[in-house]
């Protein structure tokens, strides 16, 4: 049993209330640890502490910000296999890919060692002689940061590393079903030796820790990764204080493939975006568009190496781990029974269940339907499991169409041998991210985010540390 604690002002802590809250392996659903839930006092006086050290935080030098950075990626990749079992444990993915996680959260904290000394003003042209233009990038003050379980460690590493290069101080929620590995994280935060306050811990109601977030006026910005519902909620709670907002929320991604593909790229593509954390991803592909004169050999292809994947044990090999909850689970059934029911057609999987003789964590097979049409929930909602709905297209022109028809607009995938084509479809699609090719498009260094419903900030490169600077500019007569 693991006992996690808060961070606050340098100092590992119990809740003032002694108060604590369970978290379980979504696979067995047996207890695996206790994390305290902060009460009113202990989330101001983080809020409090993170406002008192931005102070002093800013005013550090770049050089000596990214030292830190750089000594707690050195950290978290000594600790990989450590942190690794840890998502497993309370998330259900598979070892290898929380291991995975851990290495792509951490290069954002090598890709930010660097960068932030790379921010930088402007001296503007006068428009007389006697005056002196000068524009500066300054953090724009502590962030309040709130971030989901699917990628428990990923999400709030990606928006720490930039905020923190940039002079900013954090406070950080992450989510109630997966507080330990954020414990954890800052068992290695504390050993870097960052000074105190400059990233605190809050775990806990998020209600509560939402609001109170969010009516501290010394907090500056909000960067929140979490469902469109949520997202909204924050954009009207964060008026009163005019607060910044970064804000990656669902996504309903489409995958199309045409006709001059190659069809084991497309194929592996179609895996890799869709299978990977049992579907439970924000970019992962949520509608399949095939060309017709390719449709049936697609599906072929597509059907023999799905049916190989296996649902079960994150420790012990399983291509896919459980459904994180209850909810998660009944979503997933319903979007199947509902496309079934209006007549979709199930080529492989389709199965839930409880493990442990129906008393253990929620499970769902590797799913494959096809005769899909726009009528049905799953191609309008975000389904986040194991599921892919095909459907069969004539033109690209038509294709497009069916793909922008989402109020979504996170990732978009295609698959074309056609230089032209996929410049083409590319450019045309309404999404914040299109893989052309591939089924995997995240990295540090390229910019993360979407459009319409699907929010806006961008995480990686340049981009994402510009989200936690604001100009300033300085006038001076001479
Ligand atoms: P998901 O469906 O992926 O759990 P949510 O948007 O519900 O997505 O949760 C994402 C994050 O937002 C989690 O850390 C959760 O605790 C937090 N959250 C949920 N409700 C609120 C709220 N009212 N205020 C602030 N944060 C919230």
């Amino acid at each position: 049993m693991i006992y996690g604690k808060l961070y606050i002002n340098g100092e590992f802590r119990d809740a003032e209330s002694n108060k604590t809250f369970d978290v379980t392996d979504p696979y067995s659903l047996n207890i695996v640890g206790k994390q305290a839930d902060a009460s009113e006092k202990d989330i101001l006086l983080a809020l409090e502490g993170g406002v008192k050290s931005f102070k002093e935080w800013k005013k550090l030098s770049s050089y000596e910000r990214g030292k830190l950075l750089r000594y707690l990626y050195d950290l978290v990749l000594e600790n990989e296999e450590e942190l690794a079992k840890m998502i497993t444990l309370e998330q259900g993915k598979p070892l290898s890919e929380a291991l995975g996680e851990i290495r792509y959260g951490a290069s954002y904290l090598a890709w930010y060692a660097e960068e932030g000394i790379r921010v930088k003003g402007d001296i503007l042209s006068p428009t007389n002689v006697s005056m002196r233009m000068n524009v500066l990038k300054e953090p724009v003050g502590p962030v309040g940061i709130i971030t989901p379980w699917n990628f428990p460690f990923a999400m709030f590493v990606r928006k720490m590393a930039p905020a923190l290069a940039a002079g900013c101080t954090v406070i950080v929620k992450p989510a109630e079903e997966t507080p330990l590995i954020a414990f954890k994280f800052f068992e290695l935060i504390h050993k870097a030796g960052f000074p105190a306050g400059v990233c605190q811990l809050l775990t806990g109601d998020p209600v509560k820790i939402g609001q109170l977030m969010m009516k501290e006026a010394g907090i500056r910005k909000i960067s929140f990764t979490g469902s469109t519902e949520i997202g909204k909620l924050l954009m009207s709670q964060a008026a009163d204080t005019l607060k910044k907002l970064s804000l990656e929320l669902g996504g309903h991604a489409p995958l199309i493939v045409f006709k001059n593909a190659n069809l084991d790229k497309a194929v592996e593509g179609t895996i890799t975006s869709k299978f990977r954390n049992c579907g439970q991803v924000c970019i992962a592909t949520n509608r399949v568009f095939v060309q017709k004169e390719i449709y049936n050999e697609f599906i072929n292809k597509l059907t023999e190496k799905v049916k190989v994947l296996k649902e079960g044990n994150g420790f012990t090999g399983a291509d896919m781990g459980p459904i994180i909850n209850e909810d998660g689970y009944k979503k997933i059934v319903s979007h199947v029974d509902d496309a079934l029911n209006r007549g979709a057609t199930l080529l492989s999987g389709g199965k839930g269940y409880r493990n442990e003789d129906g008393k253990g964590g929620f499970m769902y097979t590797p799913t494959i339907i096809s005769n899909v049409n726009e009528d049905m929930k799953i191609m309008k909602e975000e389904t986040f499991g194991p599921v892919v709905p095909i459907s069969v297209f004539d033109s690209e022109e038509e294709v497009i169409k069916l793909a922008n028809n989402s109020i979504y607009g996170l990732s978009a995938y295609i698959f074309t041998e056609n230089i032209s084509q996929g410049i083409r479809v590319s450019e045309s699609l309404e999404y914040g991210m299109v893989g052309v090719n591939t089924g995997r498009i995240s990295s540090a260094q390229a910019p993360f985010g979407g459009v319409k419903m699907s929010g806006y900030g961008r995480e990686g490169g340049y981009y994402g540390i510009e989200e936690y600077l604001v100009t300033k500019y300085i006038g001076i007569g001479i």
